[in-house]
């Protein structure tokens, strides 16, 4: 290995995934607007309390997970695992519970968690999320799934599934902890479980070990414990959703890895990327502000992986960059009609490729091959002559000619292209 490396578990990005990359961002910062969101940015380092005390201490981000050092002035600071807990942090800071609510916001960065590095586990990874506080209504919910529904459905990221759940309050989960408690006193559970029994029963719910899962079947469903209140809620949530049309699975396994999270749970899943499933995760945090020493705020977040998204995004599109156009010029005369015909195309915002001139015909075919280029554009020196080309569909080697003086007849090839993908060709 090359003594120049990364480190383990974090990664550079390059094209062509930096071009699906950007296409996450400009979706989600469009979309996000629409529905009301301003980005908001957080700082990657923070005081470790500020997730010791938010995320939970038994959890295995804050027990195991957390970049945590020692600064030049001896301050505990920690790389931030997570985006959620600095939004509130910095919502109390400065006083954002002022502005007219419902006060949300998105942010988009890195974070960093000391995991074992595996296919879309990383050290370093990327999230898009976003916070929507001061609404306590499960129309809050229903539109916070809305928005990420529209944002999966205009990336068409196929074949998701929404899970959700309530995890009760305060008042209702003390007595679905003890339930588990109980469930769980005999059974021969994990290491990590066996501390979670004492410490956080729910947490086992959540736990990957094979024997765990086999022990949790026939446990007690949070579902049958949750108070009034909660149950309105989350029924409201459902009959929302129902509405509008958008699909979901209730699973009460539901339970996230972090203690701030009150009611409303979900994640959106895959089962095209292996074991790790989780595109999308978040739910409800009513007490989180408080504890931050805020006015009493409820508040809904998630967050999506954004390299389990990309990931899932080349997986179905692999050519995510491919040009429409490519120019095979034979010839300098015939280059300098390319180079025009490209930039007129790129001007109409179609991509466009001018290969250098000086390669043989049956190379330019290779290399338009290879970028999955939707048109190779052959300019022949004769053809030139009459002022025209031949067009040939890598798809399907269908071929034409086409008058290279006549720009719109470049354009209504792409439009004709573009129309048989919308009818599925
Ligand atoms: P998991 O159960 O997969 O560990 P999590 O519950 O720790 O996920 P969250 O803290 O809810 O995840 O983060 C939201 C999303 O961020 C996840 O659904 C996933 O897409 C992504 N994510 C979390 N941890 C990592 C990681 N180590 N590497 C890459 N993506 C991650
Ligand atoms: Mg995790």
């Amino acid at each position: 290995m090359n003594a120049y490396s990364t480190l383990k578990g974090v990664h550079d990005i390059f094209p062509p995934d930096v071009f699906i990359w950007n296409k996450i961002e400009r979706t989600a910062k469009d979309l996000f607007y629409i529905f009301g969101y301003d980005e908001i940015k957080i700082p990657i380092i923070e005081s470790t309390e500020i997730f010791t005390r938010s995320i939970g201490q038994s959890t295995d981000i804050v027990g195991k997970e957390m970049y945590t050092f020692t600064d030049k002035g001896g301050r505990g600071i920690t790389l931030r695992p997570e985006g959620t807990a600095s939004v509130a942090r910095c919502y109390v800071e400065n006083a954002l519970y002022r502005c007219t609510p419902p006060q949300k916001y998105y942010y988009i960065g890195p974070m960093f968690r000391y995991e074992r590095p595996q296919k879309g586990r990383l050290r370093q990874f990327y999230q898009i999320g976003a916070e929507c506080f001061a609404s306590s209504t499960p129309e809050t919910d229903a539109e916070m799934l809305f928005m990420i529904n529209e944002f999966f459905n205009k990336l068409q990221v196929p074949e998701l599934r929404l899970e959700i759940n309530s995890i009760g309050c305060k008042v209702c989960r003390p007595e679905y902890n003890a339930a588990l408690t109980m469930f769980f006193s005999q059974a021969s559970l994990c290491g990590d479980c066996k501390t979670r029994l004492v410490k956080n029963p729910l947490r086992i719910l959540d736990c990957k070990v094979d024997r765990c899962v086999e022990l949790r079947k026939g446990a007690p469903v949070i579902t049958d414990f949750l108070c009034e209140p909660c149950k309105t809620h989350h029924e409201g949530l459902r009959e929302l959703l129902k509405g509008r049309g958008i699909a979901f699975h209730d699973n009460p396994l539901i339970v996230r890895g972090l203690d701030y999270y009150t009611r409303t749970t979900f994640e959106v899943t895959t089962e095209h990327l292996g074991a790790q499933k989780a595109v999308a995760a978040g739910g409800r945090y009513d007490n989180l502000v408080e504890e931050f020493g805020g006015p009493a705020t409820p508040a809904i977040g998630f967050a999506i992986g954004m390299e389990r998204l990309a990931e899932l995004m080349r997986l179905f599109d692999p050519y995510p960059n491919s040009p429409f156009f490519y120019f095979a010029a034979l010839g300098e005369q015939a280059s300098a009609i390319a180079l025009s015909l490209a930039i007129r195309l790129m001007d109409k915002n179609i991509s466009s490729i001018c290969a250098d001139w000086q390669i043989p015909l049956k190379g330019h075919m290779k290399r338009a091959n290879k970028l999955n280029a939707k048109y190779v554009i052959m300019l022949g020196a004769d053809e030139i002559q009459k002022g025209k080309a031949t067009w040939k569909q890598m798809s399907n080697a269908a071929q034409g000619e086409i008058d290279v003086n006549n720009v719109g007849e470049f354009i209504a090839l792409s439009e004709q292209w573009l129309t048989r993908q919308g009818s599925n060709d």
